[in-house]
């Protein structure tokens, strides 16, 4: 199975900055494919307390690389998986000193 290309976010929790008024998940942040009612794990959005952030891609809730990670405490080891690791893209190669 491929990762959706257009996953988005679902979280446990949800913080709004006070200045510029943008909504950022926090705590267990879970993929989420908008238009659908569940994670890319199987957890069932509303059963599961979680708010959905179609706004904020999956790539921007992950703590090493991404824009709107500060607030999320953990990143749903399932959901990663099925998004795939993805090693060789640029994202992962920040961590590496330019020369
Ligand atoms: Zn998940």
């Amino acid at each position: 199975m491929k990762p959706p290309k257009d996953a988005a976010v679902a979280a446990s929790g949800s913080w709004t900055d006070p200045d510029d008024r943008y909504r950022s998940p926090t705590g267990i942040v879970h993929a989420w494919v908008p238009r659908t009612n569940q994670t890319l794990c199987g957890l069932p959005l509303s059963k599961a307390g979680l708010i959905r952030f179609p706004h904020i891609p999956w790539a921007e809730v992950q703590p090493a690389t991404g824009r709107d990670a500060d607030q999320v405490q953990e990143v749903c080891p399932r959901c990663a998986a099925a998004m795939g690791q993805r090693r060789d893209e640029k994202s992962w190669r920040r961590t590496n000193p330019r020369p």
